[in-house]
């Protein structure tokens, strides 16, 4: 075998692809090392290149809620493959999957289906400029919404555009009515993710969401939930059952293209129904709704609706977070794990985290040197101490323990420096 294939593998993709990644994150750039090349994967697991196996908690960042090929999912895939890929032409299956996630969200009345969550909210916010005819949006410090220029400050961002977009404190709402104040004849969407995904786990604390409805309903701004990494992830439907709190329009992919590309923006008709060809707002794609990501979406939620597994998924993961919570403290290690339902991540600070502020107090070095040592012990958590970790109903108990005795070992070797 090849002396450290990965880091092989790695240097002969930066010879053909831009950073040798076809997304930043998985570079490993923060966790150090090279990337692990993944060959197949089955159920909770991953195997490298090189043979190795790995208990995967990143589940192609939470796309995956039924595990890796999903015994169902893929023989409904295998016999939609025989019978074409993409038609540029509307199919049964397109309403099918609507019509399964309208019935669960009820504040969706009308939805339109994309290739990822980047142009559903990107939809998103044309749709509210559109219905608002203002033009500023207020998001998050802290949250990712997908790579839409508004959203970066990056070189390659024109200024013009950075500023309509203003940015507030994850939980701060006293940011957001100051915001609001100064520029409110001009704010067309609050967007927010009812639980941050993309600074670790992050809560809204109580009272948050609903003073972002309030401010939203005072002022005539749309109020847009991104849930592409929550829907259907911690209840059949969105975090809006869960927080009890209504938004104009939702924003979905990952779990409902059942690992496949997909996204999906959807809300109220008179919003929706600006779209082209009702209204005047123009939105479209060769590949949308196209049948292999709706099949692999459809079969994902009528398995997610038949054994509604939200319960055993949050149970798994509050188990597994309160043991390596102990183990961490047995070690002498200040951790901080956030968690809901089957998300959860390990902060290396002792400050609770509930904006990006905080959650940027963590040690990243110590991150890195945890994450390595995890890895050796086959165990793949997602590669950042900013990203989530996921559980799937393929994890069972002895993954955890596998897990937790992984842990074990890394606290006891960073421990012993
Ligand atoms: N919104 C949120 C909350 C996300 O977490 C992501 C991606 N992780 C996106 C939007 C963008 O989705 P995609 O990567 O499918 O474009």
């Amino acid at each position: 075998m090849v002396k450290n294939l990965d880091r092989c593998l790695f240097n002969e993709a930066k010879r053909y692809i831009a950073g040798g990644v076809n997304s930043p994150i998985r570079s490993f750039h923060s966790v150090g090392g090279a990337p692990i090349f993944i060959k197949s994967a089955c159920g909770s697991k991953i195997y490298s290149e090189d043979g190795r196996e790995f208990i995967d908690y990143c589940q192609s960042f939470g796309a995956l809620i039924l595990g890796h090929v999903h015994p169902e999912v893929v023989r409904e895939l295998k016999e939609i493959l025989g019978k074409g890929t993409s038609f540029g032409a509307p199919t049964i299956l397109e309403y099918k999957l609507a019509k399964i996630i309208i019935e669960a969200i009820p504040s969706i009345e009308r939805i339109r289906l994309t290739n990822s969550g980047t142009e559903a909210v990107m939809t998103a916010i044309r749709l509210s400029r559109a219905y608002t005819h203002r033009n500023k949006i207020i998001k998050f410090e802290g949250s990712y919404h997908g790579h839409a220029d508004y959203f970066l400050s990056c070189p390659g961002v024109p200024a013009d555009f950075k500023k309509h977009t203003l940015v507030a404190p994850y939980n701060n709402i006293e940011k957001v009515r100051e915001l609001v104040e100064r520029h409110k004849r001009d704010i067309a969407a609050i967007i927010v993710e009812p639980v941050a995904g993309n600074m670790g786990v992050v809560l809204p604390e109580e009272g948050f969401l609903e003073a972002l409805r309030e401010i939203a309903d005072k002022h005539n701004i749309v109020l847009i939930f991104d849930e592409v990494i929550t829907g259907f992830r911690l209840t059949f439907g969105s975090a809006q059952k869960i927080f009890k709190i209504r938004a104009d329009l939702i924003c979905l992919g990952k779990i409902i293209g059942g690992g496949l590309p997909i996204g999906a923006v959807g809300g109220k008709k008179e919003i929706l129904e600006l779209l082209a060809p009702v209204g005047p707002v123009y939105q479209a794609g060769t590949f949308s709704g196209n049948p292999i990501s709706v099949t692999a979406g459809l079969a994902t939620l009528r398995i997610l609706s038949r054994y509604n597994p939200y319960k055993d998924l949050e149970v798994l993961t509050q188990n597994f977070c309160n043991e390596a919570r102990e183990i961490a403290r047995e070690y002498g290690f200040k951790i901080r794990i956030n968690s809901i339902g089957s998300m959860f991540n390990i902060f290396f600070t002792d400050s609770k985290v509930n904006n990006y502020t905080l959650a940027r107090t963590q040690d990243t070095g110590l991150f890195k040197r945890f994450y390595q040592g995890l890895l050796k012990e086959g165990i793949y958590f997602s590669p950042s101490g900013f990203e989530v970790n996921f559980l799937s109903t393929a994890h069972a108990n002895r993954d955890i323990k596998k897990t937790l005795d992984a842990l074990e070992k890394t606290f006891n070797y960073l421990r012993r420096g």
